[in-house]
């Protein structure tokens, strides 16, 4: 019976891989979810045979488009432009557009693949998507980022709409491009609609969106923290990037009397053993504003602060590591210094961002370990609730936006706990969180026939 089980999650995933070469980064995301989900489907009547797993790993439409623009210089330029449509089983395509040089098929199937768990977990009604383009905003004025928006909503919008693919931001996809998008959007289509999330304030954004992923990152590890009966106060924390949800997960950390030691760009990462609070994080705003990326800029202002030249903070000693960045920025030897120092929770911020020998790693010494799918699923789920709020016309108070968000975090870390808890009462939350997400799609496609 275990050789079986073996043996079927082999097959699968030789399957995939020869079905997607050259797709590394796709390929380790289905292998992260189908060596926990075959066990499970294998041990119900109702799943076997299905093929549910395969249909999941086959994204239900794809599209690769050119999206040419003028530069300021009055040059043309040309770059890819991409929407993943991947499974609109249990509502429309719902995921980030990224903008990034590193963006391309495999980067964004491993992400709409994960977004597929990811707003299930939410419960809110939403398939997964992903999209974006191989376009480097870093470095472009303000102008060229608009026509760049502009030329791929022209593309984009015949594809997506509030009721079929609602995207949002994601990497390099900030307030400013969600407004150029959306307007591009409204002039062609003539409609004022709910057809982006992570909009502005003044029309039809949600408060608390641009905090909501890393609030709900502490919310979730408030939780985590819980089963083994201790809070985040008095906590050390190392974070990497400082993007939106570095910043969100910084600002809840320090509101909950935890202490944040680090920070990272692409050129490193800086510790600060006085912790990074009060005007400090507002300062992360102010870096980030101006459209600078550099973590060492942060030691000319607080010159107490080390800067530690292209390293990753995972050396630093902590209770809590939150990867924040990107991809695969956390790998096996990470993962035995983080073990060695200590750690006692690594929480995934970012998609993806621990390699699968790191997982492995924590998961066989017992480090709670929560993947991005689970912990970081309150950017999506508010997104959600912006779109809630846009179909009825109103809004909520951020006061009701938190509230639901939390309440949406709670219920996340149950269904993981409920899923993948262990005989000796270790929770493995990538088990959780694959197999809880997994039933409700899995449940939706088999009641709509062989889709
Ligand atoms: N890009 C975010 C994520 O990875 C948010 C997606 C959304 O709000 O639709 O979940």
């Amino acid at each position: 019976e275990h050789y079986n089980v073996e043996q079927k999650i082999e097959e699968f995933i030789a399957k995939v891989e020869a079905k997607n070469p050259n797709e590394p980064e796709f390929i380790q995301a289905v292998k992260e979810v189908a060596v926990t989900v075959i066990p499970f489907i294998s041990t119900r009547e109702k799943y076997n045979g299905m093929k549910l797993l395969e249909r999941m790993a086959e994204p239900e439409r794809v599209i690769i488009f050119r999206v040419p623009w003028v530069d300021d210089k009055g040059e043309i330029q040309v770059n890819r432009g991409f929407r993943i449509q991947m499974n609109s089983a249990i509502g429309p395509y719902k995921g980030g557009i990224r903008f990034h040089p590193t963006v391309n098929l495999s980067v964004l199937k491993f992400l709409a693949f994960e977004q597929v768990f990811k707003n299930s977990l939410t419960t809110l009604p939403m398939g997964g998507g992903k999209g974006g383009a191989d376009f480097d905003p870093q470095g472009k004025s303000d102008m060229e980022v608009m026509r760049f928006c502009q030329s791929f909503m022209t593309e984009l919008c015949r594809h997506i709409g509030p009721e079929t693919d609602v995207p949002a931001g994601d990497i390099g996809v900030g307030a400013r491009e969600i407004g150029y998008l959306f307007g591009q959007y409204k002039r062609i289509r003539n409609e004022f609609t709910g057809v982006l999330t992570g909009k502005g304030i003044a029309y039809g954004g949600s408060l608390i969106r641009p905090e909501a992923t890393g609030y709900g990152v502490v919310y979730f590890v408030e939780q985590m923290l819980k089963t083994i009966g201790t809070d985040i106060k008095g906590k050390t924390a190392t974070v990497s990037g400082f993007g939106n949800v570095a910043w969100g997960v910084i600002k809840k950390w320090d509101e909950l009397g935890g202490k944040v030691l680090t920070i990272s760009g692409p050129d490193g990462y800086i510790y600060d053993k006085d912790g990074i609070t009060g005007e400090k994080i507002n300062y992360l705003l102010e870096l980030r504003a101006s459209g600078n990326n550099r973590a060492e800029d942060y030691v000319k202002a607080y010159p107490s602060a080390e800067f530690h030249a292209g390293k990753r903070p995972w050396d630093v000693k902590c209770d809590v590591a939150i990867p924040s960045a990107t991809q695969n920025e956390l790998d096996l030897e990470d993962a035995k210094i983080l073990v060695a120092n200590g750690v006692s929770c690594v929480v995934e911020a970012a998609n993806m961002p621990s390699t699968l020998d790191a997982i492995n790693y924590f998961l066989d010494n017992k480090v709670l370990f929560s993947p991005g799918k689970a912990s970081n699923a309150g950017g999506v789920a508010t997104s959600g609730l912006e779109m809630t709020q846009n179909s009825i016309r109103l809004n909520w108070s951020s006061e009701e936006v938190d509230a639901r968000l939390k309440e949406i975090m709670i219920g996340i870390h149950k269904a993981c706990r409920d899923y993948g808890k262990e005989e000796d009462g270790y929770v493995n939350y990538v088990k959780g969180a694959n197999i809880a997400g997994f039933v409700k799609v899995a449940e939706a496609m088999l009641a709509q026939g062989v889709v």
